[in-house]
C-alpha cells in the first residue's frame, strides 16, 4: 500500500535561489505560510517563503480536507466564515481543480445529551446567520444511504466545504509564485538574525537573507524554532492516523463524524477515514507544559493516547537538540518531512467500523494510509500575533487540528497584521501573552 497521497519523490517545484533581501520572510510552506504570502504579494510586498522540505508535505496535505464553520470556537467563527469565501475565490483564481465542493459537514449524536451539547454552537450559528440545523434520528438516517446504526440525531451545516488538501495547498503556492512570491523548498531556516531587539535577517541553510519582518508559520516545529530565540509557546504535537479507501458507491457526498469513524467523500470516489483518537509522544515539552493542558484533558479525557517517547528527530524527541548555530545543520533540515507511520490498530478499526456502519460494502479496501503530527495549543485555538520582545517577528501557529479550513482567513489576517493594517477581526483570544499574563486557560471545542 503506498504510504502517502502524493509522492515525496516528485521533483521539487520551487527552487529559489535565495534572494539577498526581502521585505518579508515566511518560515513554513503549509497553508498558513502559503496563504499569508499570497495575500502579501497581492499588495506588491516582496515575500520569500522558505520550506525545509516540500510545500504542504506536513499537516497541510495530510488532513481530512474538512473546511468547516460548524463546531468552531466563537472567536474563530468570523475568520472561518471569511475563509470559506476566500476558498471559493482562490479556487477560481488558481485555475486548478482543488476538489472544492459545498457538500456540508454533519456531526452525529449517539445520545440526547450529545444533541443537547450542540445547542451551544446553534446559538452561535444563529448569531452569524449560518444554515446549521439540528436533525432528528429519522432525518439523520436519510442523509446516509444504507446506514446501519440509529443515531439520536445530528447537527449539519450544508454550506460547509471540502477540498483535497494535497491538491489545494500546492495549487495556492503556484498561484503565490505567479504573483511574485519567491518560494524555496528544501531550505530550512536555522536561526533569526536579531540586532538590538529587531529582526535584521534569517540564517538559512542556503545562507543569510536580509529582512525586517519574519513570520514563523512552522506548524509542529514553531515552538522549537521560537524557543531558541527566547520565545516560549506551550505547543505540542499529536500523531493522527488517516486512511483512504478505494472508490466506493456514494453513501454521502460530504463529511461526517461522531460515530467511531469520521469520513469524507473524496474527489476520486473513495472515502477518507479517521479514528476519533490521536497519540501524544511524551518529551521535554510535554512535561514542561503539562499543567497548561490539564483543562483540555479534563474537558476531553478520552481523545489522547500516550507513548513514552517520539521517534528520533521529531520536534519533541528526547534527543532533539534545543540549541544549534546558524553555520551548522539544524534539527529542521535533519527532518525534511515529518512523515509518521500510521497506527496499524487504528487502520484496522476504522475500516471495520466504516464497514459495520455501511454493511452494503462487503469489504472496505484501503488504497493508502498515512499519519500527520497535529500541532496543538492548550486551549485548542491558535496563536496569531506579533512578538512584542522582538520587533518584526510574527507568529501564526498552533492551528490545533483545524487550520486547513480556516487557513486562507488566517493568511489574510496575518498579511494585514504584518502591514500594520486593522486585521478585521478581534484577535485577542489568539494573543501570544495569554499563556503568561495570568489568564485562565479556556479550551475551545475538541481537536
Ligand atoms: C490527520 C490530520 C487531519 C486534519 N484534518 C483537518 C481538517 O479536516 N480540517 C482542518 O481544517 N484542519 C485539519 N487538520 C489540521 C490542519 O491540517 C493544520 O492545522 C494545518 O495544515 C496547519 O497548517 P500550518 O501551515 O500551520 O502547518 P503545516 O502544514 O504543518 O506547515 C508547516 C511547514 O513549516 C515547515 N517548517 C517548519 N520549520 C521550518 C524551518 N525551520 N524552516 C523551513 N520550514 C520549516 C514544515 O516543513 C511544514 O511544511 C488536520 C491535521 C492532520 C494532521
Amino acid at each position: 500500500m503506498p504510504a502517502f497521497p502524493f509522492s515525496l519523490n516528485d521533483p521539487i517545484q520551487h527552487h529559489g535561489p535565495l534572494p539577498k533581501t526581502s521585505d518579508v520572510v515566511i518560515i513554513g510552506g503549509g497553508v498558513i505560510g502559503v496563504t499569508t504570502a499570497l495575500f502579501l504579494a497581492k499588495r506588491k510586498i516582496s515575500v520569500t517563503l522558505i520550506e525545509k522540505g516540500r510545500i504542504a508535505a506536513e499537516q497541510s496535505s495530510r488532513n481530512w480536507g474538512w473546511i468547516r464553520k460548524q463546531g468552531r470556537d466563537a472567536d474563530e467563527l468570523p475568520i472561518v466564515i471569511e475563509a470559506c469565501r476566500l476558498w471559493k475565490e482562490l479556487a477560481a483564481e488558481c485555475g486548478e481543480d482543488i476538489g472544492l465542493n459545498e457538500t456540508g459537514v454533519t456531526y452525529l449524536a449517539n445520545s440526547d445529551k450529545q444533541m443537547a451539547g450542540f445547542e451551544t454552537f446553534m446559538k452561535l450559528a444563529s448569531a452569524y446567520d449560518l444554515d446549521t440545523r439540528l436533525l432528528d434520528s429519522g432525518q439523520t438516517a436519510s442523509l446516509f444511504k444504507g446506514i446501519s446504526r440509529k443515531f439520536a440525531g445530528s447537527m449539519k451545516t450544508p454550506s460547509d466545504l471540502r477540498a483535497e488538501p494535497w491538491l489545494a495547498v500546492p495549487a495556492l503556492a503556484r498561484l503565490a509564485a505567479r504573483l511574485g512570491v519567491t518560494i524555496i523548498e528544501n531550505c530550512a531556516a536555522r536561526t533569526l538574525d536579531i540586532s538590538a531587539g529587531e529582526v535584521s535577517g534569517v540564517w538559512t541553510e542556503a545562507g543569510r537573507i536580509e529582512t525586517s519582518t519574519v513570520l514563523v508559520a512552522g506548524g509542529a516545529w514553531s515552538s522549537l524554532f521560537l524557543r531558541k530565540h527566547g520565545v516560549s509557546i506551550p505547543q505540542l504535537a499529536v500523531r493522527a492516523t488517516v486512511a483512504a479507501t478505494e472508490p466506493l458507491p456514494e453513501i454521502h457526498a460530504g463529511a461526517a463524524g461522531g460515530a467511531d469513524v469520521a469520513f469524507r467523500r473524496r474527489q476520486d470516489g473513495g472515502y477518507t477515514l479517521a479514528p476519533a483518537s490521536h497519540r501524544l509522544y511524551l518529551g521535554p515539552d510535554a512535561f514542561r507544559h503539562a499543567m497548561k493542558y490539564m483543562p483540555a484533558l479534563m474537558a476531553h479525557p478520552f481523545g489522547t493516547r500516550y507513548s513514552p517517547a517520539a521517534p528520533e528527530g521529531y520536534p519533541d524527541s528526547w534527543s532533539t537538540p534545543r540549541n544549534w548555530t546558524a553555520d551548522a545543520e539544524s534539527p529542521f533540515e535533519r527532518m525534511r518531512v515529518l512523515n509518521p507511520a500510521p497506527e496499524q490498530s487504528s487502520l484496522e478499526a476504522i475500516s471495520r467500523n466504516f464497514q459495520r456502519l455501511f454493511p452494503q460494502f462487503e469489504t472496505v479496501r484501503l488504497k493508502t494510509a498515512w499519519a500527520g503530527m497535529i500541532d496543538a495549543m492548550p486551549d485548542i485555538v491558535p496563536i496569531v500575533d506579533r512578538v512584542e520582545a522582538i520587533t518584526g517577528l510574527f507568529v501564526a501557529t498552533g492551528m490545533s487540528g483545524h487550520g486547513f479550513g480556516i487557513g486562507p482567513g488566517i493568511g489574510r489576517v496575518v498579511s494585514d497584521l504584518i502591514q500594520g493594517n486593522a486585521p478585521g477581526h478581534d484577535l485577542n483570544r489568539f494573543r501570544l501573552s495569554r499563556f503568561t499574563d495570568g489568564s485562565r486557560i479556556r479550551p475551545g471545542p475538541a481537536i
